[in-house]
C-alpha cells in the first residue's frame, strides 16, 4: 500500500524529527521507507518528500526534480528560478552549515503536498552548504544553489517542524488556482508591489 501524505494540522508535521543512527540508516526498515518514500513523491508528484510528511518524524527526505517536470515552465522561467534536473537523492540527519549573507536571499512561489492547493511567495537563501548523511549512511556535503537550494531549505525545515507559511509573504498566500489565474505569469517584483508584500531582507 502507498504511503499517505499528511496534511497541515497534524502534529507530526511540528515535531522536531529525530535524528537516525548510522546503522539504522541501512536497515531494512529505513531502506524500505526510501523506497516507498521515493514512490509517494512521484506520484504525488513532488520534487522532495521528507520522512514526516508521510507520518514518520525522522530527519530523513527524499528529492528529485525530474527534466520531466519542467516542460509546462517557460525557459525565461526556469533561468530566473536557476532551475535544473536535480538526481535523486537521499538526506538524513542534514544541517545548513553555511552563514546567510546579506543579499543571498530569492523570493518565489513554493508549494508543499502537505498544504495541497494553496500556494506563496517565500524568501529563501538562492546558496546554501548542507552537511548531511546519504543513504548508506555516508557523510556527505552539499553545495546547492537555486531552486536545488530551496528545495533543501524546504525539506530541512519540515525535519525541524517548520512549514512555509512560517516563513512566507503571506499576502501573497493563496490557492493554486487563483496563482495561475491572476500571478503565474507576472514578474515578483510587480506582485509584490501589487499585493503590499515587501521584501524586508
Ligand atoms: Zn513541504
Amino acid at each position: 500500500m502507498g504511503l499517505t501524505i499528511v496534511q497541515a494540522g497534524d502534529p507530526v508535521l511540528r515535531q522536531l524529527a529525530r535524528p537516525l543512527q548510522a546503522g539504522e540508516i541501512t536497515g531494512s526498515e529505513i531502506q524500505d521507507l526510501i523506497r516507498r518514500m521515493q514512490k509517494a513523491m512521484y506520484d504525488a508528484p513532488g520534487v522532495g518528500l521528507a520522512a514526516p510528511q508521510v507520518g514518520i518524524p525522522v530527519q530523513l527526505a527524499v528529492i528529485e526534480d525530474r527534466a520531466d517536470y519542467h516542460k509546462e515552465i517557460s525557459p525565461a522561467q526556469l533561468a530566473e528560478r536557476e532551475r535544473r534536473p536535480v538526481p535523486f537523492q537521499v538526506i538524513v540527519n542534514p544541517t545548513i552549515t553555511s552563514t546567510p549573507a546579506i543579499g543571498n536571499a530569492v523570493e518565489f512561489y513554493e508549494g508543499c503536498l502537505s498544504l495541497a492547493g494553496f500556494t506563496a511567495l517565500v524568501p529563501r537563501q538562492r546558496t546554501l552548504r548542507v552537511e548531511c548523511l546519504d543513504e548508506r549512511g555516508k557523510p556527505k556535503v552539499i553545495e546547492a544553489s537555486g531552486w536545488y537550494a530551496r528545495i533543501l531549505q524546504h525539506e530541512i525545515d519540515h525535519l525541524h517542524g517548520v512549514l512555509y507559511i512560517d516563513r512566507m509573504r503571506s499576502r501573497t498566500f493563496g490557492s493554486v488556482e487563483n496563482w495561475k489565474r491572476f500571478w503565474k505569469d507576472k514578474p515578483i517584483e510587480e506582485i509584490r508591489s501589487e499585493l503590499n508584500a515587501q521584501a524586508s531582507l
